[in-house]
């Protein structure tokens, strides 16, 4: 397939702004309907907004469009972060007026019905986990995880063992941003090594283990794909210990409608609702990542909770072990409902579908990936889950690497797969197909791969600059994320690397955003 993705060179807005054009302009309220007034010691004289006409403003945005990659675009196999499809049915609902013009501080009596379906997905999602009690306000995965950590430090504070519960057992399959919430949450990481099967060692881990163990986080099925066999033995272990067990249910694809992580024995749940119950996300959010407990921690819960009361829906604003507000608001409205819209949609039988459908299309594309070029480390020949790691390592002994892999897909019309992570696997590439694709994709996706390995073997020059045909070509992937050299403000930008039309950019005032 030949693949071009758009390059224009697009002007910032502030650029390409001239003083006196405009676009919509909102008919004046007509008097008396509407109260308009704007206290003086809120009125600002200058603004210093571009002024730009209607059909410049979607031009901009649609070109800057045309230089991205989306699910909407093509295949999305990013490993542990879910890029499945997200149905255009969730964003219709979650666009309702009713929906898009509540605000977080209105009365609760006038937005019942938002508050009822708000109250039913906290339900689905307790049914969902086999929990009892859901906190929706989490705005991400890692937010929900820091909640969590914050619940089992007061679990123990309360017991009077807050002193000596101090640290959390974590595998090093995980995804950093565990030990990053632990860590928040003045935890001490403790890491439990994976053993030849790639799932937790259970022998070093009863090694570990002891007084001094407040929890343990795990991803069940872990990030390689791989079910953690021991998962029982493990619960029962640290419950053993006086310890609590945390799941990092980030992605639940392989799991949806099958096994309940309240079943295994799990206290704490976290979801990330914008991967597996699909909203478009990326980029920085939005997401949600609601926390589920056992009834034996819902007083530790966020505040405030939504209950269903003779009267109505409500809030509580006290709890008696709360770790308090995570979060302003009912949490990230949009989507919780896009998430409500799409379990609803599915159905129970559906969301079964969903995780037998992304499971099968991850072994199926593993099947199709010739080992020459990438081999998988660990259970050779075990199924994977919804998503599987191969290492390209043979490929770094010709002097190629998964990076050059990766950035060789982008040329092809497809995104790359997650890089380098899990950091246990070398030169790892993780991939995630999710059940939306078609398999006439997924095969295209295979054997794109397996052209990009042997032609890397033959020859390792051939990618050393790839991307050749995407919007941007090979990013600098320190400068690009380290903070001195990271740009946010165009003035800053343009002071910097460019003269601004009638004079040079003042950086003096870079401060502004
Ligand atoms: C994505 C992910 C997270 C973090 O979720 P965010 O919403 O990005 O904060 C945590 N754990 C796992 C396994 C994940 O895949």
């Amino acid at each position: 397939m030949v693949f071009r993705q758009a390059k224009w060179d697009e002007k910032l807005l502030f650029e390409l702004g001239r003083t006196g054009r405009i676009g919509y302009v909102p008919p004046d309220p007509i008097d008396g309907d509407v109260e308009l007034k704007i206290p003086n010691y809120l009125e600002r004289k200058e603004i210093d907004l571009p002024s730009l006409t209607e059909m410049q403003v979607v031009r901009h945005f649609v070109r800057l469009s045309q230089m991205n990659f989306s699910v909407d675009t093509g295949m999305y196999p990013l490993g542990s972060c879910t890029m499945k499809y997200n149905p255009k049915l969730n964003d219709r609902v979650a666009s309702f007026e009713k929906v898009e013009f509540a605000h977080p501080l209105q009365h609760h009596s006038t937005v019942q019905g938002l508050l009822s379906i708000l109250y039913d997905l906290s339900m689905f999602l307790a049914e969902i986990t086999g929990m009892d009690e859901v906190s929706l306000q989490p705005a991400a995965g890692a937010q929900g995880e820091f909640t969590g950590t914050l619940i089992i430090k007061k679990y123990h504070e309360i017991r009077g063992e807050g002193d000596k519960r101090k640290e959390i057992i974590i595998p090093d399959s995980a995804h950093g941003t565990n030990p990053a919430s632990a860590a928040m949450a003045d935890f001490d990481v403790v890491t439990v090594p994976s053993d030849d099967r790639g799932i937790v060692d259970f022998e070093k881990l009863k090694t570990i283990v002891g007084k001094s163990t407040a929890g343990m986080m795990m991803t069940v099925p872990n990030t390689l794909g791989l079910f953690e066999r021991d998962v029982l033995k493990i619960t029962e272990l640290i419950h053993q210990n006086g310890a609590l067990m945390y799941y990092d249910g980030a992605n639940m694809n392989a799991i949806l409608g099958r096994v309940k992580p309240g079943k295994l024995g799990f206290d704490i749940v976290h979801m990330n609702l914008h991967k597996t119950f699909s909203t478009p996300h990326g980029g920085g959010g939005p997401g949600a990542g609601p926390v589920a407990v056992k009834s034996y921690l819902s007083d530790f819960l966020p505040v405030p909770v939504l209950k269903k009361t003779d009267k109505g829906y409500e809030w509580v604003h006290s709890l008696p072990h709360s770790v308090g507000s995570v979060k302003g608001g009912y949490g990230n409205v949009g989507v919780l409902i896009r998430a409500y819209s799409y379990i609803l949609s599915l159905g129970p039988e559906g969301l079964k579908d969903v995780s037998e459908q992304a499971v099968a299309a991850s072994n199926y594309l593993l099947r199709r990936l010739d080992a020459k070029f990438f081999k998988t480390d660990f259970a050779e020949g075990v199924p994977r889950k919804h998503e599987f790691v191969v290492s390209a390592r043979p490929l770094a002994k010709t002097g190629s690497s998964a990076l050059q892999v990766a950035k060789a897909i982008l040329d092809t019309g497809f995104h790359a797969p997650t890089v380098y992570f899990p950091l246990i696997v070398d030169e790892a590439l993780m991939v995630e197909p999710t059940e939306s694709e078609p398999v006439e994709v997924i095969d295209e996706f295979s054997e794109i791969l397996n052209k990009i390995g042997k032609d890397a073997m033959e020859n390792p020059a051939i990618y050393a600059s790839a991307p050749y045909n995407a919007s941007v070509g090979p990013l600098d992937e320190v400068k690009a994320s380290h903070p001195l050299t990271l740009m946010l403000n165009w003035r800053k930008l343009r002071g910097v690397d460019r003269e601004l039309e009638g004079g040079k950019a003042d950086t003096a005032k870079s401060g502004r955003v």
